[in-house]
């Protein structure tokens, strides 16, 4: 047969879109589970993969990968929902879901310049579960457990476990601390993941948190989306919308992830009128590919999420193999910026080690600067002269006027 020929019948095929990759794993790893069991995510806790056994009953490991989970037995859990686990392909060891919850030997060992505490979180903590680094926010650590534990955690020295749920009186003492705090707008609640929290214990926290005045927003930080999708009720949405504005920050690495299921959980947050931003961790041979980001980007935001944050791996104990250098962050986005919708280009962030905070990158677009112009150069690598203006004064006359306004009405109550 021809080429023309072979075209001809592979375009008179109709294409076949097979069920979701979760529904071919839960029938090939979990058969025996029941349409309930498997809607249900405290059953996917129950029956996390926890250890070595019980992962080579499902996936057929390399020998990198049983020696990591071996040696890094004493240094990090490892826990897989059953729906992550069904994403993994069983025969492909770079597969990017096997990558982020199988350990493999390289995690086990400690490189130079990697640090326990890569953000200096520890320096800036007042309360067992309050991390105050920057001036106006906090992160509030609710909990130390995960649905999943991912390779690359830069938190594993709270998540590896010993913290646990917060008892009522850390929890009280925290929000204590965020009541003393008046110049506190932000509250970030991470851990661990939040969504492990029942409905109740949520709000408990949610509830004394929002009535505070000078808190204006409250973030939670969670991978469930990713991880454990049946977990995003209709409960839980709703009680989330309660408390608006709450922010869903979640932590999509690989368009793999981005499932039917994912998507249901994301557009159900949305629907009751949550907004949900992806951060993204850049992984060396994981998603270290422009054309990776932007079909995660793309992923993301049909499913009405906006991709917020790129992070270039924090320097954390063990994950050296997963770092890419800082050029390949920088060299993706100038692949991105342009030649996609900007909504779908993140800010590409490093986390300074030692607590120095985030910064962004770009490339530069700048060619020259005068007091006259300034030369950029394009995303085609074209030059075009932006003039400027004769006058330079930028001061705002009516600022004082309308913070005196601002006052009068209100602007700045809640409510
Ligand atoms: S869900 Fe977040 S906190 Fe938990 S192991 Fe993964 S990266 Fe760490």
């Amino acid at each position: 047969m021809d080429s023309s020929a072979l075209m001809a019948t592979a375009s008179a095929e109709p294409r076949i879109i097979r069920t979701s990759l979760s529904a071919e794993g839960r029938q090939r790893l979990f058969p025996q589970a029941t349409d309930a069991e498997w809607g249900d995510w405290r059953w996917h806790q129950r029956h996390a993969v926890r250890g070595l056994e019980q992962l080579e009953r499902h996936v057929p490991l390399t020998a990198d990968e049983r020696a990591g989970v071996q040696e890094t037995s004493s240094l990090f859990r490892i826990g897989i929902s059953p729906y992550y686990l069904s994403l993994i392909d069983p025969e492909h060891p770079f597969c990017p879901v096997r990558m982020q919850s199988i350990p493999v030997r390289a995690e086990a060992r400690v490189r130079p310049g990697e640090l326990e505490d890569p953000l200096g979180e520890d320096k800036t903590r007042p309360e067992e579960c309050i991390v105050h680094k920057y001036p106006d926010r906090v992160l509030f650590l609710a909990l130390d457990t995960c649905s999943v534990y991912c390779r690359h955690c830069t938190r594993r020295r709270i998540t590896q476990g010993g913290v646990a749920e917060l008892s009522k009186e850390q929890m009280r003492r925290g929000i204590e601390y965020v009541r003393r705090h008046p110049e506190v707008r932000d509250v970030l609640i991470s851990g661990g993941d939040p969504f492990l929290l029942s409905e109740q214990r949520l709000e408990e926290l949610l509830a004394p948190l929002s009535e505070i005045p000078h808190v204006e927003m409250i973030r939670i930080g969670t991978r469930v989306p990713v991880v454990l999708p049946m977990r995003v009720t209709d409960a839980l949405a709703s009680l989330l919308r309660r408390y608006a504005p709450v922010f869903v920050v979640t932590h999509f690495n690989h368009p793999k992830e981005v499932t039917p299921e994912a998507r249901e959980a994301c557009e159900r947050l949305v629907d009751h009128g949550v907004p949900v931003e992806n951060q993204a961790v850049l992984m060396r041979q994981l998603n270290s590919d422009a054309r990776i980001i932007k079909e995660l980007s793309h992923q993301l935001l049909r499913s009405r999420v906006r991709p917020y944050y790129l992070h270039q791996m924090d320097v954390a104990e063990g994950c050296e193999h997963l770092r890419t250098p800082i050029a390949k962050g920088m060299e993706i986005l100038q692949q991105l910026r342009g030649h996609t919708t900007g909504l779908a280009v993140p800010h590409l962030a490093v986390d300074l080690p030692g607590g120095g905070g985030k910064v962004t990158l770009q490339p530069d677009y700048v060619v020259e600067r005068s007091e006259k112009e300034t030369v950029f150069r394009n995303f085609k690598g074209e030059r075009y002269a932006y003039p400027e203006p004769e006058e330079t004064d930028c001061s705002c006359p009516y600022d004082e006027t309308w913070r005196a306004r601002a006052q009068e009405f209100g602007y700045h109550r809640k409510g």
